[in-house]
């Protein structure tokens, strides 16, 4: 295996076939004018067109890209830790394959990464692309609620980072499942500068992202960076307990003064909003509980089915 590069570039890839081609050749023409070693990791995430058949075409010609492939879809995140688990370069750089991600950045953040000593270099959102209004509204309401829930502001940030070997080594060692880098890497912490950057538009190809695809990302994340929500269902049921000791006194009152309630709509009432109390509490619960379960269970976390050139243990 040739030497340690000094830069790795991972890519996840779902379904980019149409246009990987000319969007490596962009990437490579950045990455070549800036003369250092760099190599090219990309994951193909179970794609169904023929990424693969394209990624190994290109690995053929270019030593300095290999391929991985995952068993099926796993995901973002997992083709990203796939990625990042194959890189052998004192700086990995994380990046989107549909171009996305401006290339044309890649020169400043290597610059703050060897020349000023960052060790996390992060690209963060001035503008986001053309996006459903689902999704945009998502985004909206998800970024201040998780700042709020886990301390850590993630507005505008995205999956183009450059990374320090010694952030990934710490990135390492956290071995949970279910993997959401964006708050992972804030949560590491290190030297960190922020580049701005505007979002452009896809260089071929379609989203992978529905929206329920967005929920659950959203969920995840959330689950894994703050237990509020848990605390929360303590606060709701403390309120209530003040709220049924003055209604449990009153009613009390009432009837040693003979005058016993007639009134069902407070019964009612009452029934309901503890009953979907109780529920939303149970629910939030079992959120917490299938991830316990998840990480219990100790599967890999995604399954590696092909790969071009020599594996990296
Ligand atoms: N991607 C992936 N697995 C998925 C969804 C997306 O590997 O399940 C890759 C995709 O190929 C792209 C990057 O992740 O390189 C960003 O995805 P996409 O462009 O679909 O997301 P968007 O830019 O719309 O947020
Ligand atoms: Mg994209």
């Amino acid at each position: 295996m040739s030497p340690a590069p000094t830069l790795s570039v991972v890519l996840p890839c779902l379904n980019e076939g149409a246009h990987l081609e000319r969007s490596l050749a962009t990437l490579s023409g950045v990455l070549d004018a800036l003369a250092l070693e760099y190599e090219l990791v990309l994951v193909d995430d179970g794609s169904s067109d023929d990424t693969w058949e394209v990624l190994v075409r290109l690995a053929r010609a270019n030593p300095r890209l290999r391929a991985v492939r995952l068993s099926r879809r796993f995901g973002k995140e997992l083709a990203l830790t796939a990625g990042l688990e194959q890189a052998r370069g004192a700086g990995v750089l994380v990046m989107d394959a549909d171009l996305q991600h401006p290339p044309a950045l890649i020169p400043e953040m290597v610059r703050a990464w060897r020349d000023e000593g960052f060790e996390v270099v992060e690209a963060v959102k001035t503008r986001r692309a053309e996006e459903p209004l689902l999704a945009r509204l998502g985004a909206k309401l998800f970024y201040p609620a998780f700042r709020r829930l886990s301390g850590f502001d993630l507005e505008g940030a995205s999956d183009f980072k450059l990374v320090d070997r010694r952030v990934l080594a710490a990135w390492a060692q956290m071995g949970e499942r279910n993997v959401f880098f964006r708050g992972m890497s804030a949560w590491l912490g290190f030297r960190r500068k922020a580049v701005p950057f505007e979002v452009a538009p896809r260089a071929g190809g379609r989203s992978g992202w529905s929206p329920w695809r967005l929920l659950r990302l959203a969920v995840n994340g959330i689950t894994a960076f703050s237990s509020a929500p848990l605390q929360l269902v303590t606060a709701m049921g403390l309120v209530f307990l003040l709220f049924a000791v003055g209604v449990g006194l009153q009613t009390l009152y009432n009837w040693f003064c003979g005058r016993a309630a007639t009134g069902f709509t407070t019964v009612i009432v009452l029934v309901l909003i503890v009953g979907s109390c109780i529920m939303i509490g149970l629910g939030v619960i079992g959120l917490y509980l299938s991830r316990i379960y998840e990480e219990v269970k100790g599967r890999p976390r995604y399954v590696v089915r092909d790969q071009t050139g020599p594996r990296v243990p």
